[in-house]
């Protein structure tokens, strides 16, 4: 008879999560937050929030390659791309600050906290990123290290203690929004004039120099005020910008929200690779992924306000709804406010709101509105609008992504086969394959430069001789 070894290793309590405990009130002054929203423009204006409301922050900066080596190092497998690059970044910084800065793990458990992004649980591992966060940090021996998690949900349940350090108010929602937007319109000032520039390092300067004017402005208690001014000059001093009168390839970016935004490492710095190699990229518009958001939501959770069991079910659906829709008109109210002040047609900027019902009608016969996560119908829908309208299409999409790879992709292949002419070209972002990446991006944009050389002799074949 042979007899069973017991296992070598033996969990012997049951396991029971991460704790997260609260920040009190009383600690704020000691406590330094740890944070990055995306990238270093909308982290540079949410600033403006933490310092007005008195807190101690600290900017983590860009998301860097080697994020994901300590995401990878510290985290769960078979996890996605951001999850590694946040996680990562994260990790990185309590390594960092216990080696630079001499402080023992439980003085920086003690002394710093992490605001990080995480949402609902969708198909996606969107609703996994809290647990990672705690994860890597008790795992690293940061015991019970703080989380805070933006979610893009505007009912907390369950809501946060009176006693909360830090609660994510309306006011911090509005700054937040308006962070994103200023971030926007910054980013499309960037690709329309950067590809066109004479002289590039004078228009970084310039571009630098209005990021930190609107920063400025928007630090300012009277903002109401200061802030249009502010984004009055940054739009003139964009238009005054020297440039070249030449017809480059216009290349439109989508995918994945993080490998999208991020704008740096995360996605190769695509880019600046596209401007440095002779085309435009038409900027990616984050309140217009904002305003996806609530679209999304509203268009799930509607029938629940009409249908649900109970009035009080229904009540609250309804208001839940409301509350979308009002996120969602303030976004467009303050994105169209903002650019009439910073007048993006002055510099030929690109940046709009695109309708989302209408985008949701081109998708809708091959990519049901009701499939949730990631993107949902956004990508095909985008390829089917923007067909005959770019030279170059490229979405975007993290290592690991189920929405994003796994679905939308599989879908773009019905919708490549109805418009041959779109210049297409999926790219999966590990974070450490960028020659292999950035080859592939070089071989689209050979291909939009022939698009527009294509057009190029066209009109002078029509056109009459003198
Ligand atoms: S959309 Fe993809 S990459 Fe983004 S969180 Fe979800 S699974 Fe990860």
């Amino acid at each position: 008879m042979t007899s069973i070894k017991a296992p070598k290793f033996v969990r012997e309590n049951q396991w029971a999560g991460h704790s997260n405990p609260l920040w009190r009130r009383r600690d704020k002054k000691k406590v330094t937050i740890l944070y990055n929203m995306f990238e270093r423009r909308k982290s540079l204006f949410i600033r403006t929030y933490l310092e007005k409301a008195g807190y101690k922050y600290r900017d983590l900066g860009d998301h860097k390659t080697e994020d994901v080596h300590y995401g990878r190092e510290w985290g769960s497998r078979m996890m996605c791309n951001p999850v590694y690059f946040t996680s990562g970044s994260f990790i990185r910084a309590l390594l960092e600050i216990e080696k630079n800065e001499g402080l023992t793990k439980e003085q920086i458990v003690d002394q710093f906290i992490f605001l990080g992004g995480g949402g609902d649980c969708t198909p996606c591992r969107y609703g996994m990123y809290a647990e990672e966060y705690m994860r890597v940090a008790d795992d690293a021996g940061f015991k019970g290290f703080r989380i805070l998690i933006l979610n893009s949900d505007l009912l907390p349940y369950p809501p946060p203690p009176k006693d909360a350090a830090f609660k994510f108010s309306t006011m911090f929602l509005f700054s937040f929004c308006m962070s994103f937007i200023l971030a926007d319109l910054m980013h499309i000032g960037e690709c329309a004039v950067l590809p066109y520039a004479t002289d590039k390092d004078a228009a970084i300067k310039t571009l630098n120099e209005c990021d930190n004017l609107i920063f400025k402005a928007f630090r300012n208690p009277f903002f109401y005020f200061t802030l249009p001014a502010a984004l009055f000059r940054a739009g003139r001093k964009l238009a005054a910008i020297p440039g070249e009168k030449k017809n480059l390839p216009l290349i439109f970016i989508t995918g994945e929200v993080f490998a999208n935004y991020a704008n740096g490492d995360a996605n190769y710095n695509l880019r600046r690779f596209i401007i440095d190699e002779g085309a435009e990229p038409l900027p990616a518009v984050f309140s217009h992924r904002a305003r996806y958001e609530c679209w999304r939501k509203k268009t799930y959770f509607y029938p629940y306000s009409k249908y649900s069991e109970t009035k009080k079910e229904r009540k609250f659906w309804k208001k839940y709804c409301n509350v979308l829709a009002a996120q969602d008109n303030t976004t467009r109210f303050l994105f169209n406010l903002f650019d009439f002040f910073f007048n993006q047609k002055q510099f030929s900027g690109k940046g709009e709101l695109l309708d989302l019902d209408m985008l949701s009608a081109l998708s809708e016969p091959y990519y049901d509105k009701a499939i949730n996560g990631g993107e949902g119908n956004m990508e095909i829908a985008e390829a089917i609008y923007y067909h005959d309208k770019v030279d170059g299409f490229i979405t975007v999409k993290p290592f690991g992504c189920m929405p994003s790879s796994g679905v939308s992709d599989g879908v773009q292949s019905k919708i490549i086969s109805m418009y041959p002419d779109l210049n297409f070209l999926s790219i999966e972002t590990s974070g450490d394959n960028e020659v292999s990446i950035l080859s592939r991006v070089s071989m689209l944009l050979f291909k939009a430069k022939q698009k527009v050389r294509a057009r190029e002799s066209q009109v002078n074949v029509k056109a009459p001789s003198p």
